[in-house]
Formats: C-alpha cells, structure tokens, sequence
C-alpha cells in the first residue's frame, strides 16, 4: 500500500519533489542537511525510498543497512556518491536526474556566443580597472555565423533552435543522424564541421572516445579567428593545446565552464598544484571562465525535483526502471493494477542461465498478460504482469520466486 512506503530526504531536495513524493501519500520526512554515517545508518534500515543530492555518500557499509530500501534517487546529476554496483547487487535500483537542467546549459552557450562575439568580458574587466577602451576592431554580430554543434542531444539541439533563432547558420556532428531542428544540417565528419564553424561549442558526454578530442589537430583545422566553447566536460578539451591556439590567435575567444579536476566545494581552485595548466589560462584575452554553473538555475533545481520524483513513483508504482543508472531498463505498457486478480511481477535476479523457466513455472498456472525482462552485467530485472491471481494466491506466488536460487528481490505490485 503507498501510506506503508517511507521516504527520507536529505540536503534539502527541492519542494517540487518533496509535494509529488507526498501527493502520492507516502510518509515522507525531509531533512535539510546530509547525516552523519551513524545516523544515516540507524534511519536508512527503515526507509523504502531515500532521496539525496551529492554530499550524502551510500556507501556499500551503508548500503548493507538499508534491508527495506528499494530505491535511490540523486536529486542532482552525479552518481558517484552511490555504490552503484552494490546497489543493483542488493536490488535497489537508482536514479538521477541528467536532462533537467539542459535549457539552462543551452541559454548559458547562446549568452557565451554574444560576449566572445563582442569581447564583453575583457571590456566589462577593463573598466573595472577604470580603463575606457571603446573598440570595435575583432567584434562582431552572431547574425549569419555559422555555430558548429558538436554532440547534437539534448542540450545540442536546444541550443540550435535558439541561436538559429538568433540568425545563425547551424551545423552539427553526431555520431548519431538525426534530423536536424529547423534548418539544421547534419556534417559527415567532425573535420567538416571545424573547417565550416565560426563558434564551434561541445556537448558531447564524457566518453573513452571524447577524452581530448579537442586538441591541437582539431584547432589547426578550425578557421582562423574562431571560437571555442566547453560545456561538456573538463575532459574533452586539451588545455595546453587551447592556450597555445589562442596565443597564436588561431582562436579569437574561447569560454569555458568545465575543468579537469573540479573541486567538491566552493574555494580556491585555479592554485592547485593539482592543475599546472591554470596559471596560462589565467589573463587570456576573451576568455571566459565559469565554475561548472552551465546547469546552475533555479528552473533546473525544481526541473531536478520533478524528474527524480517521478521516476521514483514510477519505479515505486510500477516497477518501471527507464532511466534507473544500476539497472537494466524495463517498463512494461498500461498497468492494469486496478483490474481484480491482476498482478504485476517484479523480479530482480542473477543474470544466470534457466531463470526465466523457473520463473514461468512458478507463474505457470496463471495467465501472463505481458511480460518483459533484460539484464546490466550480473544482474537482471523482469517484470510480468499476471491476471486470474485471485488474492490468497498472491503470497504461495510470492515464495516461490522468493525461493529460487537466482533471486535478489522480488515485489509483487497489486
Ligand atoms: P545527451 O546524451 O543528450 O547528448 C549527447 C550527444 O552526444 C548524443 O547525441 C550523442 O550521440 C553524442 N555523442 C556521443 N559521443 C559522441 C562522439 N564521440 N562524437 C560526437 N557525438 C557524440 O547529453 P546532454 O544532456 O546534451 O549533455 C551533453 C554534455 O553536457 C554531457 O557531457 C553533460 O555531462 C554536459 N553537461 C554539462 C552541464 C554544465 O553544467 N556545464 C550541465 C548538464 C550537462
């Protein structure tokens, strides 16, 4: 029954999320601030349902805990501070929120474009310093620029609506076709992209392919007097080798908001011996430096609660794991939990040879509506919906899946 599923937040998850999770009637208790591990450990073997941000660390001691948890839900982007793996070994599924803050990342490049176009961030630091220096040599209107896109999901595309509503050219490369938005072209290769853009931004994620995939060779391609703007990662972009391109000015500005190396806190960073590549960025004609704040809006805070919130119902609800981070992604089409007799199966297991036999055996003397199921590494997730149940038989079905050898959890929704 939902008034039995107990939730717990922690660090102050957004109001957005926090209504949803009630509206449901879940009991829910939220805290402003992350626990200590003693405490965190005493409240968590309660608790269905947890809800955190990035200082909460679920450890596999925590997580160990946890006997009624089933789900976890990071109401931020990073999954770091969970024990992924441990999770799905246990059963507990876990959630995130990736895409929630894309407008805010794409808005961000489209205000990144206009000051690199017109150099505003060296003339608003000139002035501060009380110098007036008026100068129109070098800066331009963004109107009929090509912006290479580089990465063409969910920020990519965004943003290629809004700046070709700004009178850009739009081209980008993906290693996914796809129609492009408006009169958008899709490039062949990321060499056609670099000889073609004016601004050229990335939104690719981190990957063993994207690791410095901008160098030096992808610079010596761009044009001459070109900019280069990093959303993405810190990884993407070879540092020394866009020092070098912007002191030869082969790149005319750049901006960028992610770094090797990010701080967990707020604080000095750039001293670091950790990062010997800072002290060159440092001074760089139009080159504007931000702290990772691309995604940074109150719009994408309470766009962070809502999403969370809902995947955790789903999953609650309904057994449903599409965009679970841990866990292989099953959902199934209309619940039909409000018929008499009908069931749904969730069953989470070892990804071991002759489970879905033994499953269907137990199930067998029932009728299976629909059922679905694939597996993440070791572990697999099937959910079945089952009709002509009647309530008594519910349990026996119950115990049976609990007994088989191949079995991490199993829950029967009704
Ligand atoms: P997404 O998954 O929606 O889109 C990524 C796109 O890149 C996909 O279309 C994919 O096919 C493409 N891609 C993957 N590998 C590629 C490759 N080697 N070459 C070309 N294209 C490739 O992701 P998104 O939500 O648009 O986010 C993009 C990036 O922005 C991610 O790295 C994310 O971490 C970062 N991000 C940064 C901030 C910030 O605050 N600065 C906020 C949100 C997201």
């Amino acid at each position: 029954d939902t008034k039995d599923i107990k939730v717990l937040l922690l660090e102050n998850v957004n109001q957005t999320g926090v209504d949803i999770l009630k509206e449901q009637g879940y009991q829910v208790e939220a805290l402003k601030s992350s626990l200590p591990e003693e405490q965190l450990i005493e409240k968590i073997r309660d608790v269905h349902v947890i809800g955190i941000r990035s200082k909460t660390k679920l450890t596999e001691r925590v997580l160990k805990e946890a006997r009624n948890l089933i789900v976890i839900g990071c109401f931020c982007i990073g999954t770091n501070q969970v024990d992924l793996q441990n999770a799905a070994h246990q059963g507990i599924a876990v959630f995130n929120s990736p895409f929630s803050n894309s407008r805010s990342v794409a808005e961000l490049v489209l205000a990144e474009i206009i000051v690199l176009a017109r150099q505003l961030g060296d003339r608003s630091m000139e002035l501060h310093h009380g110098t007036w220096n008026k100068v129109s040599k070098g800066c331009w209107e963004i109107r009929g620029k090509t912006l290479g896109i580089v990465g063409y999901g969910h920020i990519g595309s965004q943003l290629s609506v809004l700046s070709e509503a700004m009178g850009m050219e739009v081209i980008y490369y993906d290693i996914i076709n796809s129609m492009g938005l408006g009169t958008a072209k899709q490039v062949p290769t990321l060499d056609d992209l670099l000889e073609q853009a004016d601004f050229v931004t990335l939104h690719v994620p981190e990957t063993p392919e994207t690791k410095n995939m901008f160098g030096k060779k992808q610079f010596d391609k761009m044009k001459n007097g070109g900019y280069l703007i990093n959303n993405a990662r810190g990884s993407v972009v070879d540092i020394p080798a866009l020092v070098e391109a912007m002191r030869s000015g082969k790149i005319a500005g750049a901006a960028l908001d992610v770094f090797p190396n990010e701080p967990a806190g707020n604080g000095d960073y750039f001293n670091a011996d950790l990062n010997p590549w800072a002290k060159d960025l440092r001074g760089l004609k139009n080159l504007i430096l931000t702290p990772h704040i691309g995604g940074s809006t109150e719009e994408a805070q309470s766009a962070i609660g809502v999403e969370v919130s809902h995947a955790l119902v789903k999953y609650v609800n309904e057994g449903s794991t599409l965009g679970a981070v841990n866990m292989p992604e099953v959902n199934l089409r209309s619940l039909t939990l409000d018929e008499p007799n009908c069931v749904r199966v969730v069953y989470i297991h070892r990804n071991v040879p002759g489970v879905l036999r033994q499953v269907n055996a137990a199930l067998h003397a029932h009728n299976i509506d629909k059922q679905s199921s694939d597996s993440r590494g070791d572990i697999a997730y099937l959910l079945a919906d089952v009709s002509e149940v009647k309530e008594e038989e519910i349990k026996d079905l119950f115990h049976s899946l609990e007994g088989l050898s191949s079995r991490v959890r199993t829950r029967m929704l009704y």
